[in-house]
């Protein structure tokens, strides 16, 4: 069973901004009336931006308990689309800048009941942000279970959060920080190609494990026939969060 966490309304302000690679940036905000936002670790936010515009945004950041500091805010990883106008009116947002939200919500979340298997996380682009979420969350419980996280992007440029992902995988025995790039420099030595073609080996290793994707359509769909089709596993274990 999920935790159901009820969905309120609250006011958020941009308290800083940070850029991951050329096309995203780190937003962080806090509830303005000082409470807790309770969520769980993969669910996200609807922002009501200028221009009466609607926009669901997953939380980056793990939840952190009540009473402990940081328990107020959240952290989003933003993609600017392209001719995109609720990407464009974030990016436009300073520091102290007010938005309506509404959460959180979503079911896409690691299940008590599933603990006690590996995950393994799938994303490519801005989809890394609630598997971010998801395995800074399960790093802070005692569960020892692998967690493999396969990110794909285009260049070593688009690696978001490398400088914490690399230095996490070194720090803790079951973590594998898997990068793959499509349009590597010639000086890339680590992986290249699409993130479903790293699968069979990543699993294999594994043995068994659920499996997190998100991202966009596209790659999802490509990741579940691959999972289906080629590795025979079974849809309980495949778990998704399209963007588009
Ligand atoms: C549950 C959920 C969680 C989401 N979480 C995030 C998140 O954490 N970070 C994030 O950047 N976006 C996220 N999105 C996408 C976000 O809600 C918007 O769709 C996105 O910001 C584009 O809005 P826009 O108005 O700028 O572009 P629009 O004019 O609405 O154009 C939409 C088009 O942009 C493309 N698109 C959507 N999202 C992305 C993306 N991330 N990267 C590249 N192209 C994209 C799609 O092809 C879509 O057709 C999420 C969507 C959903 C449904």
């Amino acid at each position: 069973m999920i935790r159901r966490i009820p969905s309120s309304r609250r006011t958020l302000e941009l308290l800083e901004t940070q850029e991951l690679s050329p096309s995203v940036r780190r937003f962080v905000f806090r509830s303005v009336d000082g409470r807790a936002i309770d969520y769980l670790a993969g669910q996200w936010m609807k922002l009501y931006l200028p221009g009466g515009l609607e926009r669901d945004y997953s939380i980056a950041s793990a939840p952190v308990p009540e009473g402990h500091v940081g328990a107020d805010r959240i952290e989003l990883a933003i993609t600017r689309v392209e001719r995109g106008a609720g990407s464009a009116a974030l990016f436009a947002l300073t520091p102290g800048a007010r938005v309506e939200s509404l959460g959180p919500n979503g079911l896409f979340v690691r299940e008590d009941r599933h603990r006690d298997v590996a995950a393994l996380y799938v994303a490519t682009g801005t989809g890394l942000a609630p598997l971010r979420a998801m395995l800074l969350d399960e790093l802070a419980r005692p569960e020892t279970t692998p967690q493999v996280l396969l990110f794909g992007c285009r260049t070593e440029a688009d690696l978001l959060y490398r400088g914490e992902l690399e230095p996490l995988a070194r720090t803790h025995a079951r973590v594998r920080y898997v990068p793959t790039l499509s349009r590597p420099s010639e000086s890339w030595a680590g992986r290249r190609g699409y993130v479903q073609a790293h699968l069979r080996e990543l699993l294999a290793e594994l043995g068994s494990a659920h499996v997190y994707v998100c991202g966009l359509s596209k790659m999802i769909d490509e990741v579940r026939r691959t999972l289906k089709e080629e590795l025979g596993v079974d849809r309980r274990f495949v778990h998704t969060e399209r963007y588009d």
